[in-house]
């Protein structure tokens, strides 16, 4: 009988809103709904892509998991504890058990400290090793990311973008983390630094079993990584589903357009017509019904009233579409 393993990660109805209250009525601002019921889960070493637009509320989602960000309401399940209810303790542990690795990797690095010193930080916070063993596990960590250990004395600045990225990447990886969040952690590179830091995300995925939410814009890196797409639109996810059910078969307009706006790589056959027109309505003013509604070139009168639409389908693949998938074509 084979054993059902059960989610690392489980996020349900989970809201983040910014505003919109003051003990004074005349001043209470509109409500910015960043994330707006999520519910999604992640298995133990599965990579996960977050995407949409700028705005969509990936990043606030990600840093809503990790509880570096605000969270308004929801369940954040990780390991089996409530991250949305945490003590101090259950924060230790989440801390200790999870890492970001974040777009721009100079900044995310302090431009006084050695790269040594830096990694060493995060091993001496998190209790990871014996204090006299430090200086060794700081040298392997840089060869797991593919650094010399020499680098160990080098700073920010004497390094290219890609190197800086990997010290990232080791400093996420001193935590021995059951799950890192990486925030278009390749979006700042050369194409062909991308290329390597991805192969080293899967090279590690590998050796590790570590899950990964990957979030980008990318949707040519995003099917490459990752085993399942979560498609979100104004803070909510409208499609979800295995990556190459999603890329092949999209039962969301939204899904459909963005996968039309991906560029050939036969330079011959030049840019597509994007079918994506327009800017997302603010979060600040959410329309009735389906969010995008405005923008869908399937809309129907009844796409703009009532209640948005529910993800729905069958098996792991579901969208939030009033349409059957067989007529979203676009
Ligand atoms: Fe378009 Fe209506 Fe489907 Fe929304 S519910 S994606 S507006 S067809």
């Amino acid at each position: 009988m084979s054993v059902k393993a059960s989610p690392l990660l489980e996020v349900t109805a989970l809201n983040v809103h910014f505003g919109g209250t003051s003990l004074i009525p005349a001043f209470a601002g509109p409500t910015l709904r960043a994330v707006n019921g999520v519910s999604l889960t992640v298995m133990p070493g599965e990579t996960l892509g977050l995407v949409g637009e700028s705005g969509s509320g990936k990043s606030t989602l990600g840093r809503a998991i990790l509880r570096i960000g605000d969270l308004t309401s929801g369940e954040i399940l990780f390991d089996g504890t409530d991250m949305a209810r945490a003590t101090v303790g259950d924060l230790a542990r989440l801390r200790r058990q999870t890492a970001m690795i974040f777009q721009d990797p100079y900044g995310a690095l302090n431009p006084r400290m050695r790269v040594g010193e830096a990694i060493a930080e995060v091993l001496r916070v998190h209790r990871k090793v014996p204090r006299d063993k430090i200086g060794a596990r700081v040298a392997e960590l840089l060869n797991l990311v593919g650094l010399d250990e020499g680098y160990a004395r080098s700073r920010p600045v004497d390094l290219s973008g890609g190197q800086c990225q990997r010290v990232g990447i080791a400093r996420a990886l001193a935590v021995e983390p059951k799950l890192i969040v990486a925030d278009e952690c390749v979006a700042a590179l050369d194409v062909s630094i991308q290329g390597q830091i991805i192969n080293l995300l899967m090279d590690l995925r590998e050796r590790i079993g570590m899950a990964i939410i990957f979030i980008a814009h990318d949707l040519a890196i995003v099917r490459r990584l990752c085993d399942r797409v979560a498609v979100m639109y104004l803070g909510r996810i409208v499609e979800i589903g295995p990556t190459e059910q999603v890329f092949t078969d999209p039962s969301h307009p939204y899904t459909a357009s963005l996968l039309r706006a991906i560029p050939d790589i036969d330079p011959d056959k030049g840019l597509p017509a994007n079918p994506l027109t327009g800017e997302p309505p603010s979060p600040l003013a959410l329309p009735c019904g389906c969010a995008f509604h405005p923008r869908c070139p399937k809309a129907l009168p009844q796409c703009s009233t009532g209640e948005p639409p529910s993800l729905e389908g069958v098996g792991p693949h579901r969208a939030a579409c009033i349409l059957p998938p067989g007529e979203i074509t676009i």
